[in-house]
């Protein structure tokens, strides 16, 4: 079934998305504290090696019936040592054709905010819990996730990022193995515990970037900018401010 597009809609949000996220500048910058110690370029070349690893497994990957579904693997992408990763929750349409995560409406939205960040997108990690793109975008289902999560779990052992930012219900949910809604996850630091003996990570739930396209209130928009300035903070990272200057 084709839904119909509101182009009005669809216009408005992408100018009030280039108003909210955009122009804001980053003041102070010069007495930003000193960054955290950097790895080496052979530390990174060998993580993007196992890196790549984790990716040619996936683009093979039959574990579950999406593999036999999918145009291509969305494995993510990004820096190897990435201080955040954001998660979603599934590959779209867009990614499904183009193998790449976060490409569509909801991507360009996550770009806006990465920059209002002050971040490039080749700076962070961006993945999925799921890999392969669920018929007609329906929901992960619980043998999907079961079955994908490994490949995640092993690309945030390799990445160590110092904040995991779980956008939206599903990913946070499967992330913190909880079943409690969005909307008291997000807004707070929670823990993303890697396993037995490995130090949690700090994790950030916040909307999705779909839901937020969806539900484009100054209110929500505020919501995302709030949690993202608490992970700024948390990463000693300057805080731009809105407005231009
Ligand atoms: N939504 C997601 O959760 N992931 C993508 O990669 C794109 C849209």
């Amino acid at each position: 079934m084709t839904k119909e597009v509101d182009l009005n809609k669809v216009v408005r949000q992408h100018a009030e998305m280039e108003s909210f996220f955009t122009g804001f500048a980053i003041k102070g910058k010069s007495d930003t504290p000193a960054p955290a110690p950097k790895p080496s370029p052979a530390e990174i070349a060998d993580a993007g090696k196992e890196l790549e690893a984790i990716a040619g497994e996936v683009r093979q990957c039959r574990k579950c019936d999406l593999g036999s579904l999918r145009t291509n693997a969305v494995p993510g992408e990004g820096s190897p040592r990435a201080r955040i990763m954001f998660i979603g929750e599934a590959p779209g349409a867009d990614e499904d054709a183009q193998g790449r995560p976060f490409v569509g409406r909801a991507g360009q939205l996550l770009d806006k905010i990465i920059a209002a960040c002050g971040l490039k997108r080749e700076e962070v990690f961006i993945g999925n819990i799921l890999k392969c793109r669920p018929p007609d975008n329906r929901d992960p289902r619980p043998d999907e996730i079961v079955s994908c999560l490994p490949y995640l779990q092993k690309q945030i052992e390799i990445i160590a990022p110092e904040v995991i930012v779980a956008l939206g219900a599903h990913a946070a949910r499967t992330l913190l193995d909880t079943n409690k809604p969005i909307g008291q996850l997000r807004g707070q630091f929670q823990e993303y515990c890697a396993g037995i003996g490995q130090p949690p990570i700090k994790l950030m739930a916040t909307y999705h970037t779909a839901y937020l396209l969806r539900s484009y209130t100054p209110e929500n928009r505020r919501r995302v900018w709030e949690d993202m300035k608490k992970v700024l903070a948390e990463l000693d990272l300057p805080i731009p401010e809105r407005g231009r200057s």
